[in-house]
């Protein structure tokens, strides 16, 4: 099961409740700012604002709570206090970022927590939607996601399901004393020696690029993280190929 942190980190998705606090922050700015202060709804918005205040912004039953609690939330306290704002649209994409920084933020911490994405962490920072899970098919996608998420049939994360040491979790194709991690089998394991050096070769071609000579991170970054440039597309493709050969020849010792 791809991780929760990892499908929402690959499509680029704030939190489900952000947008509906975004519309409702927006609908506050809108009464506060209407021009005809007689209208209904801002003389109660009024009325149930001095209430919420009379009750020292206890009462969660007020509609003022959650405007408020939300606005405080993102640092916007002292808009809801002073009412001063220019309303429209730099209102509404300052609101915007601020939910969507406050969704990272929360996304980073929860991904902090969880062991199974090292690899994930380095990878990914932003809540933006990653172009492969639009361009590669279903199958190519899944392989994709395995290996930048953590989730997948290496023994990092097998041996994790048998409550092995990570120390443990060592390769069983080149049976060296290394662990068999998203690193290893990308970068490392001398069993796919030939596959990684054609692959190196390749993105040598397309991106001129000497990668073989780069280190680990920023190799792991271009290969299923960043990419290179404008080739982020060429080189899926290169890596994808790369994955499935070593798959097949990894099949064949475990
Ligand atoms: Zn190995």
């Amino acid at each position: 099961m791809t991780t929760k942190e990892v499908i929402q980190g690959e499509l680029g998705l704030g939190k489900v409740s952000s947008r509906r606090i975004e519309l409702r922050l927006r609908f506050w700015g809108k009464i506060i700012n209407m021009k005809e202060k007689n209208r209904l709804v801002y003389k109660i918005y009024r009325q149930r604002r001095e209430d919420f205040i009379r009750g020292k912004k206890k009462d969660k039953n007020n509609w003022c709570y959650w405007t408020w609690k939300f606005l405080k939330d993102i640092d916007l306290e002292h808009i809801w206090e002073s009412e001063r704002f220019e309303p429209g649209q730099n209102f509404h994409n300052l609101v915007r970022k601020l939910i969507k920084k406050r969704d990272e933020d929360e996304w980073r911490e929860n991904m902090r927590k969880r062991s199974k994405l090292r690899t994930y962490r380095k990878l990914k920072d932003r809540l933006v939607l990653e172009k492969y899970v639009l361009e590669l098919e279903r199958e190519q996608r899944r392989q994709f996601t395995m290996l930048r998420g953590g989730t997948n049939k290496l023994r990092i994360e097998t041996g994790r399901w048998e409550g092995e040491r990570e120390d443990d979790r060592v390769c069983n194709v080149c049976l060296s004393e290394d662990v068999e991690n998203e690193k290893h089998f990308l970068l490392a394991c001398p069993m796919y020696v030939n596959e990684r050096g054609e692959m190196y070769e390749r993105i040598k071609e397309v991106c001129e690029l000497e990668i073989d000579q780069m280190n680990e991170d920023s190799k792991l970054q271009i290969l299923i993280g960043i990419g290179w440039r404008n080739k982020e597309k060429e080189i899926r493709r290169i890596v994808l190929s790369y994955i499935k050969q070593a798959l097949k020849i990894r099949k064949k010792f475990i």
